[in-house]
């Protein structure tokens, strides 16, 4: 072989390796989250250090979300999968176990709560109600896990995710209080919210609204004519001027209530689309948790202060 063929070779044999070195060669922990709600968390406290994966984008029900196949090699090949648990993602427990026996860490966020500050539904018996976060205070106490789990994966980066997760507990304290406030703004008998499923229970307990939802606690159970009958009644009875649909949940099952009170002679109106179970686009500030929390105060703030019509 001549001299210059043979260091051509070599040489592509070279960069050959060296791009497929490139495609793998990613040495920071592989993790999968399943919400856009625990994705925003684990990638402000993992930033740039860690591989993130979310499973589920905006407009996505949790309750009804079934993993693909790729789903389950994403998450079988995580160093952490990262949930809300307490069967938010009612269709993936099974999931969760077997990459639990697989050795893949996995961390359920709302189960690291302490009991004690967890509610419970008669609709939803034998279980705890998974929507945790809308209360930040609560979503706070998450946290700590996000923290613990990326230091142990990734020793090297401790220091730095510790660091982050103080920043962002300072963060999540400040919208607490400006949840609080815009609260306040709403004379406490009008402060009555009605949505398309039972995500606001602990929003309301947090912030003081009487919450009721069409659906139950989880959207799998599915609302029928005397369900949307009873909350118009409701509706009329107290004068409330306005509901709210849910960005991950068909509006017909909450535009239905609006119709039948109207029905009943009572001008219920929209007050606009909260973000109940998933977060907003990415890029928008709704699309994180911070601005998610602060969009639907401000929504439900300015609805029901609407003069009825
Ligand atoms: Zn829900």
């Amino acid at each position: 072989m001549r001299p210059f063929l043979l260091f051509f070779l070599t040489a592509l044999v070279l960069v050959m390796l060296t791009a497929c070195n490139e495609a793998t060669d990613d040495d920071r922990p592989a993790v999968v989250a399943t919400t856009n709600v625990v994705g925003d968390l684990v990638r402000t406290i993992g930033g740039d250090d860690i591989a993130l994966t979310v499973l589920m984008g905006p407009g996505v029900d949790p309750h009804l979300y079934r993993a693909s196949e790729g789903d389950a090699a994403r998450m079988s090949e995580a160093d952490i999968v990262f949930y809300n648990g307490h069967h938010l993602e009612g269709r993936m427990t099974d999931l969760f176990e077997q990459m639990g026996r697989r050795g893949v860490r996995t961390v359920a966020l709302a189960e690291t709560l302490p009991d004690s500050l967890l509610q419970t539904s008669a609709d939803y018996p034998g279980n705890r109600d998974p929507h945790v976060w809308l209360d930040a205070s609560l979503w706070m106490l998450a946290v700590d896990a996000v923290e613990e789990a990326l230091a142990e994966a990734d020793p090297t980066h401790a220091a730095v995710y510790t660091e982050r997760a103080a920043a962002y507990r300072d963060e999540l304290q400040e919208t607490h209080r400006y949840v609080e406030e815009r609260a306040q703004k709403v004379p406490e008998e009008r402060r009555v919210l009605i949505t398309s499923h039972d995500a606001f229970g602990y929003f309301g307990a947090a912030y003081g609204f009487e919450v009721r939802g069409l659906q139950g606690i989880s959207t799998a159970t599915e609302a029928g004519t005397r369900d949307v009958q009873q909350m118009a009644a409701f509706i009329v009875e107290r004068e409330i001027p306005v509901l709210f649909a849910e960005s991950s949940v068909p509006e017909r099952g909450i535009e239905a209530v609006r119709r039948a009170a109207r029905d009943r002679g009572f001008p219920a109106e929209f007050g606009g689309t909260l973000y109940g179970d998933a977060l907003g686009d990415r890029g928008t500030p709704e699309g994180t948790y911070t601005g998610m929390m602060r969009h639907n105060i401000d929504t439900i703030v300015d609805g029901l202060l609407r003069d009825p019509a």
